[in-house]
């Protein structure tokens, strides 16, 4: 269908920049431009009816980094990298905090834990043994002298079976990912950005006149830049980009009296993860238990990791009680053999900003940023 010359005019007219996907990155990228030049006329594509990848549908931890997720990383890269990329989460969680604020958010610090198995014991005293070189290397990032700390004494608390030790990191955070979204959406819409839901992107055509948005209803949209946010679901638009999609399965149960967890909880080197959300237990991951199977960017459920899922809960975080689960569902992360976001030109006038791995919530703001100064 052709526009009327009514449509152009106000939607399509002089688009100074189109921003492919309304993710966190895709929206902080929006609400970046128009602060700083208020002028622009921005528009977001996104293909779902809701954003539809991640950050709507992610665990919602404030995380920067658990003590054998940082000893992982620094077995594969050198300190400076492991600690720049801490000190960008540790940045853009406070980013998006003064974005959004703490209210809209939902934020809450309840500290976030790990936990070990008792046949575990060798990774737990690997970690023991590094707590204070991490503390030392994370204080002057955060403020926090004593970032990790033992915390065995709260197994019982919890009420746990099978878990011989936690570890405490006591900077980290929680939210409402909801609520983060949905506030977001509005600063964005607020500040002028038009977003287009259900609008499936096919093609960017680039050349040294501007870009030219291929849609699969049929629409092509001239602007002047692009930027590409689309996470894991990128490799669809630039083949070459090595971004690998993972799907991540969740579930939360129904309401539980007397719930003595609170925070959020870390398994597995973070492959899998649960916190409470007010009363309720919310759990995800194991997608390292069928790397195959995960690696897709179709959402779905499947009863091998649900049953491993229901495992976890039953036999290790709420024993002997009668638990409901009220849902499950689904989302796609963006992953790669480097854990740092990709963010460049790839053409004259396209950007692309993703590959967040599990750690969007803290650092898409900031990844949604840099992306945008590109474009500037
Ligand atoms: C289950 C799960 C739990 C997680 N838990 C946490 C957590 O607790 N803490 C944390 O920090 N991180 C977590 N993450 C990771 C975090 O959610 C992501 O890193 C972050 O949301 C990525 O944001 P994004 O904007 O880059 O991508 P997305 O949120 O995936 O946004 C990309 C958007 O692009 C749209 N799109 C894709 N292709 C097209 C196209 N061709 N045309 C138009 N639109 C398109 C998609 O519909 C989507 O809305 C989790 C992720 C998952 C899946």
């Amino acid at each position: 269908m052709q526009w009327s010359h009514w449509e152009w005019d106000i939607w399509f007219r002089d688009t100074d920049v189109v921003i492919i996907g309304s993710g966190i990155v895709g929206l902080s990228a929006a609400i970046f431009l128009k602060t700083h030049v208020n002028n622009l006329r921005i528009t977001i594509l996104e293909n779902g009816s809701l954003p539809s990848g991640a950050s709507t549908r992610n665990a919602g931890f404030a995380c920067f980094g658990s003590v054998t997720e940082l000893l992982d990383d620094l077995a594969q890269s050198s300190e400076n990298e492991v600690f720049d990329l801490v000190e960008k989460r540790w940045r853009g969680l406070q980013r998006l905090r003064a974005l959004a604020g703490d209210t809209a958010l939902n934020y809450e610090t309840h500290g976030s834990y790990e936990m070990f198995k008792s046949d575990e014991a060798a990774t737990f005293s690997e970690c023991v043994e590094r707590i204070d070189f991490l503390n030392k290397k994370i204080a002057p990032i955060t403020g926090e002298p004593q970032t990790f700390s033992l915390a065995d004494g709260q197994i019982k608390a919890f009420g746990f079976a099978g878990i011989a030790h936690l570890i405490l990191n006591r900077s980290e955070g929680q939210l409402h990912t909801g609520q983060m979204m949905q506030t977001l959406i509005r600063i964005a819409r607020e500040k002028g950005v038009q977003i287009f839901n259900g609008i499936n992107v096919e093609s960017i055509e680039d050349s040294s006149n501007g870009a030219i948005i291929h849609t699969k209803n049929a629409w092509e949209i001239k602007t002047k830049k692009v930027l590409v946010a689309t996470n894991g679901f990128t490799r669809r638009l630039l083949p070459d980009l090595k971004v690998t999609p993972a799907r991540n399965q969740v579930l939360i149960t129904k309401p539980i009296e007397n719930l003595p967890i609170k925070g959020c909880f870390h398994y597995d080197k973070g492959y899998v993860y649960f916190r409470n959300v007010g009363n309720r237990i919310l759990l995800g991951g194991g997608r390292n238990r069928e790397p195959k199977q995960e690696t897709t960017d179709e959402f779905g459920i499947t009863e091998n990791i649900q049953d491993y899922l229901k495992k976890m809960l039953h036999d290790h975080i709420l024993p002997h009680k009668k638990i409901e689960i009220e849902r499950w569902w689904s989302g796609i992360l963006g992953i790669g053999e480097r854990k740092s976001p990709i963010v460049q030109q790839v053409s004259e006038n396209v950007v692309v900003a993703a590959r967040l791995g599990g750690m969007g919530v803290a650092i898409g703001t900031l990844t949604g940023e840099e992306g945008a100064r590109l474009l500037l």
